[in-house]
């Protein structure tokens, strides 16, 4: 149930921060929420930043003062040879890399990911032991010809088909139109849709891995609205764009409570 799961906050910058300014910001992020007493056993933070900053923000990390995790936005579906401009999974391993994004939308939206290429990058994911967080969700198109959880369910089915019961995952539901837009999801809707993905969590990988995994709610997530969400049975956290890149904002969804 809910209360054995850990909270997952998740900041993902984007194309955004060179790594002399990704450096800056985990430093100051670490520094806020050590001031804050913050407790990582209790929250699970991590930053997702571009490939290029991962090496300058392992080295910060790996210092173990700052109770941070990191990933990176997204993987080659194949694991070594001659793809140009592909970034494998086995690199971001070599990096210390706990998580990637898989399927955020403006990557399904902006690079033609199918529910096919978004599955192929999870199975890699798998391959290398980094735990994939998969992003789903609806346009508003798709909200009004199929209701809120159709789409972001279906998303979640083609991603884990095939997987082993057991298989460490992380479903990050997000919305088309929350994001980066200041139209946020309300609780209730998150809720609803974060439960179905449960289900399909649980149709998929079992109902063991379902009870474990985290399910988060991203699109328009401030420090304002994080408690909200929180608040709900089946939301475990959020997947956090625009308000990470500002650390005193992030570090303060990050202590949503
Ligand atoms: P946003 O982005 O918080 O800026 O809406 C969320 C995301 O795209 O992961």
């Amino acid at each position: 149930d809910a209360s054995t799961r850990r909270p997952f906050i998740a900041g993902n910058w984007k194309m955004n921060l060179d790594h002399l300014q990704g450096i800056a910001l985990v430093q100051k992020l670490a520094w806020t929420l050590k001031d804050a007493s913050f407790d990582p056993k209790a929250v699970e933070v991590a930053v997702f930043p571009p490939f290029t900053d991962l090496r300058s923000v392992q080295t910060l990390v790996d210092a173990e003062r700052f109770g941070l995790a990191f990933g990176a936005q997204d993987l080659s579906p194949h694991d070594a040879g001659a793809y140009t401009g592909d970034v494998s999974g086995a690199f971001l391993k070599a990096l210390s890399c706990t998580y990637v994004l898989i399927g955020h939308s403006e990557r399904r939206q902006g690079h033609g990911e199918t529910d096919e290429v978004v599955h192929a990058k999870v199975q890699a994911a798998v391959r290398h032991g980094l735990v994939p967080v998969i992003c789903v969700g609806e346009t508003e198109e798709e909200l009004e010809q199929h209701g809120t959880s159709a789409v972001p369910v279906a998303q979640t089915k083609a991603a884990l088909a095939g997987l082993p019961a057991g298989t460490p995952v992380v479903v990050a539901y997000e919305p088309v139109w929350a994001i980066g837009t200041g139209k946020v999801a309300t609780p209730e809707t998150a809720q609803e849709v974060c439960g179905a993905i449960r289900a399909a969590v649980a149709e998929t990988l079992g109902p063991d891995d379902a009870a474990a995994t985290r399910i988060l709610y991203g699109g328009s997530v401030k420090s304002g609205n994080i408690a909200g969400f929180l608040r709900k049975g089946d939301v475990d956290g959020a997947l956090v764009g625009g308000a990470s890149l500002d650390p005193t904002e992030f570090a303060a969804i990050a202590r949503f409570q």
